[in-house]
């Protein structure tokens, strides 16, 4: 069995150049050498935005860069014809292919209709303002670039239950449409947080159900993705993907046992809540582990008083490892986002050597750590093809962990006979250097361990009871492997 590894195939500030699909499929190979078994790819239908669109402002899910709309066929990252060529590429090289599934809102409508509409509180939309009114609403698609190709259904008002806009006064605010209420079963932040941006889906409407699975059906024939990420969870009845994730499954696998691999993006830093998603979805998808992203950022920014012993506690990685996709920044949490959170440079090797090289959890590499952030000058992470390297071939079997001590903590894998030169042992440190002595395992009596970081140079050799003593430097993580492990690395490259 390998190790499983994802990677989030996108940044925000990527330029509009329309070239990431032929970037993906040329990459393939490479991607795979990496030790990349799952790649996520953003969102790939036309945005109001037009080829500026990063893909979450949804305007047409029909338009893989197929119709001119929006002031261009292709989007951000290419034409329908190089995605679904990308796609193909991947799946050759034995990566599955995970596609992002943006259902919450639209944006970028043809048309206005007149809606009447109570106007909401924006941090409590329990609370209605004055009486109600009647506003001019950005509500119908009708998609004429696209002129009934694939789909004939047209969106109006009565598939919407609220937007944050009125044309005619020109002005913002919460307008939740007459005669609608807010899906009760969403994220109770604000009051109620079922809106969150645009024209908002009805998913109580029996159209809006339907129209949404025939979507999810044409998707599936026409992409064929091995997986799936769903945007903005906490932002939709948490019933309505619990019935659409089972149609779709059952759509793909054609009733037939088959692996369908879906995560959904809950962002919120309380594991109650995740938690009680995960319930209420009948655990059918991982999700993102959103508190120890937190964790991270509160460890990297604590002046190494952070205390290790800690850093599982209340996350999904220690909850519910199974259901679990931990990252260490992603689009949102870049420097310019609105959720950003961005990791400190001297914390990433840290926090991905955690991630990558643990037994529980399913790790996602963000693009802008491995391939670095043009945009604002952001550097790759130092390290982390090594770090691959070694969740791929060495990060095997048992697992013993060492977070005993406030700053200095650590953990070892014994290896298994299936992958040769396995086992490996890591200790890190938020604030000073030091050793600890960690187990590795009887059957690495006399075994040479060299720290692939390259922050200590001593080797430490394993004693008959499969004992050693390893060491790391302050504010850094060393990945201690064997001799042979070390030395193929090395020809191979990767560090
Ligand atoms: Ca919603």
């Amino acid at each position: 069995m390998e190790n499983r590894t994802m990677m989030q195939y996108f940044e925000w500030y990527l330029p509009d150049n329309g070239l990431l699909w032929q970037r993906a499929a040329k990459q393939a190979a490479a991607l795979k050498e990496a030790g990349v078994t799952m790649l996520w790819l953003p969102p790939a239908y036309k945005g109001s935005a037009g080829s500026g669109s990063v893909g979450y402002d949804v305007y047409d899910m029909y338009d893989l860069g197929e119709f001119d709309q929006k002031g261009s066929v292709r989007t951000k990252y290419g034409t329908k014809e190089e995605y679904l060529a990308a796609v193909a590429a991947l799946q050759k090289q034995g990566i599955a292919v995970l596609c992002d599934v943006v259902l919450n809102h639209r944006m970028g409508a043809d048309g206005t209709e007149e809606v009447a509409v109570e106007e909401e509180m924006a941090n409590d939309r329990n609370r209605d303002i004055g009486a109600e009114q009647t506003i001019l609403a950005w509500t119908k698609f009708d998609f004429p670039g696209r002129g009934g190709a694939y789909s004939a259904f047209r969106w109006n008002a009565s598939h919407f239950s609220g937007t944050d806009w009125d044309e005619r006064g020109r002005r913002g605010g919460i307008f939740r449409f007459a005669g609608k209420t807010w899906n009760r079963e969403t994220d109770s932040e604000n009051g109620n947080y079922d809106y969150l941006m645009g024209a908002d889906l009805d998913t109580d409407h029996p159209d809006v159900v339907r129209e949404t699975e025939a979507w999810g059906r044409w998707y599936l024939d026409t992409v064929r993705p091995d997986g799936l990420r769903l945007d903005a969870v906490k932002h939709i009845g948490f019933d309505f993907y619990r019935h659409w994730m089972e149609e779709m499954r059952a759509y793909k696998t054609k009733g037939k046992d088959g692996d369908f691999f879906i995560v959904g993006e809950y962002w919120s830093d309380d594991i109650e809540k995740l938690t009680h998603y995960l319930d209420a979805a009948d655990h059918a998808l991982a999700l993102f582990d959103v508190p120890l992203h937190f964790k991270f950022c509160r460890a990297a920014t604590s002046n190494g008083g952070f205390d290790m012993r800690t850093l599982f506690d209340g996350t999904l990685t220690g909850a519910d490892p199974a259901h679990a996709v931990t990252f260490v920044d992603n689009h949102d949490t870049q420097p310019g986002q609105a959720l950003q959170s961005f990791i400190p440079a001297w914390f990433k090797p840290i926090a991905y050597a955690v991630l990558l090289l643990r037994d529980a959890g399913t790790p996602c590499v963000f693009y802008g750590d491995y391939y670095g952030i043009a945009h604002d000058g952001v550097a790759p992470v130092p390290k982390l093809g090594a770090l691959l390297r070694v969740r791929r071939d060495y990060a095997y079997g048992e697992e013993h962990l060492y977070f005993d001590d406030p700053s200095l903590v650590g953990f070892t894998r014994e290896g298994d006979q299936e992958h040769a030169d396995s086992g490996a042992a890591v200790l890190l440190s938020d604030s000073d250097g030091g050793e600890k002595r960690m187990y590795l395992g009887k059957a690495h009596a006399g075994d040479c361990m060299v720290d692939i970081m390259g922050h200590r140079m001593e080797r430490v050799v394993i004693d008959e009871q499969g004992w050693g003593t390893f060491f790391t430097n302050g504010g850094a993580v060393s990945v201690w492997v064997r001799e042979n492990a070390a030395g193929k690395m090395f020809t191979d490259g990767v560090c």
